[in-house]
């Protein structure tokens, strides 16, 4: 493999799709040596074939808001990599979508799922739409449609969409109860489903609860806990609210929350059940936390809460949001961890920075796959028609991050006995898939 011809053949290809390519060079950079060593990837063209998607769709999505007026938004679903099993990814309703987002995240996902062990490929969907302020019968009528041209794409057998970033248990039930309609039969086509219709236990809180564990795993191989950790956190949407919840639990201490105005900060530990209230509850922004808790710190720059001083630092919002300048504070600051919640929230400078300074740094797709994990138990729960209990479901998700995190040890263990958690990742979920793909002949 040459790194910098393949990379200029896909920027030739792929123009100004700036997420899909970081996700690729941070990939390709990680397996190159295995690459290199393994003649048979070559003689197969496999690099080729594993950074093209195998199918892309581009919709548009007409809705009627309250007023009446026709609102036009782009819906895109791409179906990624499906040599370990069915696509299978989340849909993200955001402003900010686009191919190259979606793209990211599906190429990412193929490696995650991989991770995981279980038979998932990669795949990833979503809209340019923006919940935010949108009435409840907004949301419906903007998932109903969607789903009119989604419903062709998916099914148990083939892709399986979640929730991601505006797309929570309200999104889910609306776009499967129209799927429903549409092709007249009760199938586990989503994970993330209500638990009273075919979910799992715990879909919800997997992905902040695998990060806290695999997060307290990294702490006990160096016997530490996370007891008396001081954590910051960024987001305080799925992901975030129950990484703090399992934080608290296992006796941590949460002192910052952020949503895209700003983000809170209170050295003495934030209250939860009061964030939970805030955003789950009532859809509101992260300021009015202050409307109880008047003397906590709250800044527009939501960036900034990197700055402060914490033990762990779980980035939990979105991509590219801890820059190069937030990694030096953190480092600075003595953080012992770095776990990403979030799908590529840190900065390509930033990563390279943390690894040469060889600091403890999880990237995403081993520390969030909580959520897919979970995902996947689902699927085997609706195709045997049955329900483990909330227990089973969380024995099993613990089994899979301590898993991932051995994993990642095995692969990315150096000379020096310093863990490239990337590496790791990247070249234990790649081997897998590359496996897969030539097993398959030609795909
Ligand atoms: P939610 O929509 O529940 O929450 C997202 C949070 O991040 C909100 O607080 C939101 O603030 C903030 N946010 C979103 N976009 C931006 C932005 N452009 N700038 C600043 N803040 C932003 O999403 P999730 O918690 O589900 O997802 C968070 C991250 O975790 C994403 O990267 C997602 O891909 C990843 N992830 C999620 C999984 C899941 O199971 N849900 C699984 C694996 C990864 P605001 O309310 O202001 O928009």
């Amino acid at each position: 493999m040459n790194l910098h011809d393949t990379m200029i053949f896909l920027e030739k290809k792929n123009p100004g799709e700036k997420e899909f390519l970081q996700a690729v060079r941070e990939v390709l950079e990680s397996i190159k040596e295995v690459y290199n060593q393994n003649p048979q990837f070559e003689a197969v063209s496999l690099l080729d074939r594993l950074i093209e998607p195998e199918r892309v769709i581009i919709f548009k999505v007409p809705w009627q808001n309250d007023e009446g007026r026709i609102i036009i938004n782009r819906g895109f679903h791409v179906e990624f990599n499906s040599a370990l099993g069915p696509y299978k990814g989340g849909l993200r309703f955001h402003p900010s979508v686009n191919l190259s987002i979606l793209k990211f995240m599906a190429f990412e996902q193929t490696f995650k799922n991989s991770l995981t062990g279980l038979p998932m490929g990669g795949g990833e969907g979503g809209a340019d739409f923006d919940p935010k302020g949108k009435s409840n019968n907004e949301i419906l009528r903007f998932c109903q449609s969607f789903m009119d041209e989604l419903y062709r794409h998916i099914g148990p057998e083939t892709d399986i969409p979640a929730g991601d970033i505006g797309v929570g248990s309200r999104e889910i039930g609306y776009l499967f109860g129209h799927y429903k309609r549409l092709v007249n039969r009760f199938e586990g086509v989503f994970t993330g489903k209500g638990t009273t219709w075919g979910g799992s236990w715990i879909r919800k809180e997997a992905t902040g609860y695998g990060l806290a564990y695999i997060a307290r795993k990294f702490l006990e191989e160096q016997n530490d806990s996370m007891k008396g950790k001081t954590v910051l956190i960024s987001g305080a949407g799925n992901v975030a609210l129950h990484a703090a919840e399992k934080v608290y639990q296992l006796g941590g201490k949460v002192v910052t929350f952020s949503d895209s105005d700003g983000y809170i900060y209170d050295p003495k530990g934030i209250d939860l059940a009061l964030v939970k209230d805030i955003k789950e509850v009532n859809r509101g922004r992260i300021k009015e936390y202050l409307e109880k808790f008047p003397k906590t710190t709250f800044s527009e720059k939501r960036n900034d809460v990197w700055k402060h001083k914490g033990d762990i630092a779980l980035p939990c919002a979105t991509e590219n949001e801890l820059d190069l300048e937030a990694a030096q504070a953190l480092y600075k600051n003595g953080c012992k961890l770095i776990a990403e919640g979030a799908n590529m929230p840190t900065t390509s400078d930033a990563t390279e920075f943390l690894l040469q300074q060889r600091a403890g740094f999880i990237p995403g797709k081993a520390a969030n796959a909580g959520g897919v994990a979970v995902s996947g138990l689902e699927m085997t729960q609706n195709s045997m028609k049955l329900m483990w209990n909330r227990e089973e479901v969380d024995i099993r998700l613990h089994r899979i991050m301590v898993d991932i995190h051995d994993t990642c040890v095995k692969y990315g263990k150096e000379k020096d006995g310093y863990v490239n958690y990337v590496k790791g990742a990247n070249i234990a979920g790649f081997l897998k898939v590359a496996q897969a793909m030539i097993d398959q002949g030609i795909m």
